[in-house]
């Protein structure tokens, strides 16, 4: 089969890039694959072109909502109409006629909550599915960064699938989450098929500062000799927003706020605004990103910085997609270094909070008890899948159940509180910056780079970026009156 030719004729792309033919002779050979590749190489090539040449269905596995409506709307445009995407945006009814028509579609995204529905999965038992993918699948790890029990149970779909050939994908994982990956869905002999993470075109910096005030005029310095576009990360709603309002009062143009406390039809347009380019800095929380797929993000800078090398290579890997010189800046304090230890803490239960919805004998899962005991929700999606697991089948003794339940939790912390040390050595190193983070994912530098971190004696004085026309174009943007002076003036 000509690989090559099929890349021309179905996506328009002269060559491959690295990775993605191996990864999709793999597949093809029907092997299970681990494939891990940087972020914005191109994974979702590696189901979709072999998913054409297989004959059954392709069933992707998507962890978040607008993720899987850009993926699904990007293969739209390119042409492909039985694609669908299974999620709770999905009025009932039109899901309802989706799932008696389920054969009519090659791709069908979903997502994993979905996969709970018995209905759900009755229809995909009925279809032939000849290749399963999991998108993101570092989530699948019991490790994963938010605690998604649903995708315990992908390893079960697939068996329940009758074992169609299964690739997962991601961008960030350690070994140790890829055994994990491999054990969960069941897939002990998969290949795993490992790219550097290495993003050679983004220079990696970190710049200390005294306390707040500087970190801001820091920040503002950046902003204004940088025309962007870019993203500033901060680990709190109120500060994002805050900043970004400052930034605008002190005269930077094109900048907006990000998080996820808005509400969707904001996100929605301020994401959309960034994307064409009538914003030209978003200051966000974490909840922005996937599956923001623009090219020439020029910088990443953050203002907090997140509690695990994972996240950070994620967040720093919007950048430079275009293979333009970019920048990834961490703006560090020591003063910082409490932050994100409580918001680790902050997501697991509390002892009280345990005791307290065990002792409810799970009668409750009320609203009424959510509040009481103040559970945010991976809180209570770890409460519910522990003391289920725990009970399943036999009676357990509730003292015992709520000092297992503590221990798990326990456990999870201490992990959580390692990723976030490896975070911390990593911005107080001596030594090159991205030679560590390549060997946090047990990889070797192999090759130069002419613009590479602080520590090797670059300067973020020599990063320059191009001016940003900021896109003023679009007549939904024009305000009425505008609109009706354009039409006076004929
Ligand atoms: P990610 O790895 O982040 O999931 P995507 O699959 O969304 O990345 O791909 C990122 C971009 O790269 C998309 O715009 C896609 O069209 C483009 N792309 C993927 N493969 C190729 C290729 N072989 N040649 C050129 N562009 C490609």
């Amino acid at each position: 089969m000509n690989l090559q030719r099929e890349l021309k004729e179905r996506f328009g792309y002269s060559s491959f890039r690295e990775g993605q033919e191996e990864i999709i002779h793999s597949v093809l050979n029907q092997q299970d694959t681990v494939a891990m590749l940087p972020t914005g190489t191109g994974k979702s090539l590696c189901y979709q072109l072999p998913g054409y040449l297989m004959d059954g269905h392709v069933l992707i596995i998507s962890p978040l909502l607008s993720l899987m409506q850009d993926q699904v709307e990007q293969m739209k445009v390119m042409g492909e109409k039985r694609v669908i995407a299974l999620n709770s945006f999905l009025p009932y009814m039109e899901r309802r006629s989706a799932l008696e028509q389920l054969h009519l579609y090659k791709f069908i995204f979903i997502s994993p909550e979905m996969l709970m529905n018995r209905g759900v999965i009755s229809s995909l038992q009925s279809l032939d599915i000849s290749l399963y993918v999991i998108d993101e699948a570092h989530c699948i790890s019991q490790w994963g960064p938010d605690f998604r029990p649903d995708y315990l149970k992908l390893g079960e779909l697939k068996e329940l699938l009758r074992n169609p050939t299964t690739i997962a994908l991601t961008a960030t994982a350690t070994k140790e989450v890829r055994e994990d990956i491999k054990q969960v869905l069941q897939m002990s002999r998969a290949v795993e098929m490992v790219y550097s993470v290495d993003r050679a075109n983004i220079g990696l910096f970190v710049h200390s500062v005294s306390g707040q005030n500087e970190k801001l005029n820091t920040l503002l310095e950046c902003v204004r000799a940088w025309d962007g576009p870019g993203i500033v990360y901060f680990s709190s709603k109120r500060m994002a927003e805050e900043v970004a309002l400052w930034l605008s009062e002190k005269g930077v143009s094109g900048v907006a706020h990000y998080h996820g406390g808005m509400e969707q039809e904001e996100r929605i347009l301020i994401q959309q605004q960034f994307l064409s380019g009538k914003l030209r800095m978003i200051c966000a929380t974490s909840a922005f990103g996937m599956g923001v797929n623009k090219e020439n993000i020029r910088f990443v800078i953050h203002f907090h910085f997140p509690s695990s090398i994972e996240a950070f290579l994620q967040e720093i890997g919007r950048a430079g997609r275009d293979g333009v010189s970019s920048v990834s800046v961490v703006l560090y304090s020591e003063q910082d270094l409490s932050l994100p230890l409580q918001l680790i803490e902050s997501e697991l239960p509390e002892d009280v909070q345990i005791r307290g919805f065990i002792d409810d004998g799970r009668k409750g899962q009320s609203k009424e008890l959510i509040e009481q005991l103040q559970l945010t929700e991976v809180q209570y999606r770890f409460l519910t899948y522990y003391t289920d697991e725990l009970t399943r089948g036999m009676p357990f003794d509730q003292d015992r159940l709520i000092e297992k339940v503590k221990q798990i939790r326990d456990n999870r912390l201490q992990y959580k509180k390692e990723k976030l040390y490896s975070m911390i050595h990593w911005l107080q190193a001596i030594t090159c910056r991205r030679e560590k983070l390549l060997h946090y994912f047990d990889e070797k530098m192999d090759r130069d780079h002419p613009f590479c971190c602080d520590i090797c004696g670059d300067s973020l004085h020599d990063f320059k970026t191009k001016p940003f026309v900021l896109n003023t174009q679009d007549a939904g943007d024009i305000t009425w009156e505008k609109r009706l002076e354009n039409l006076l003036l004929g």
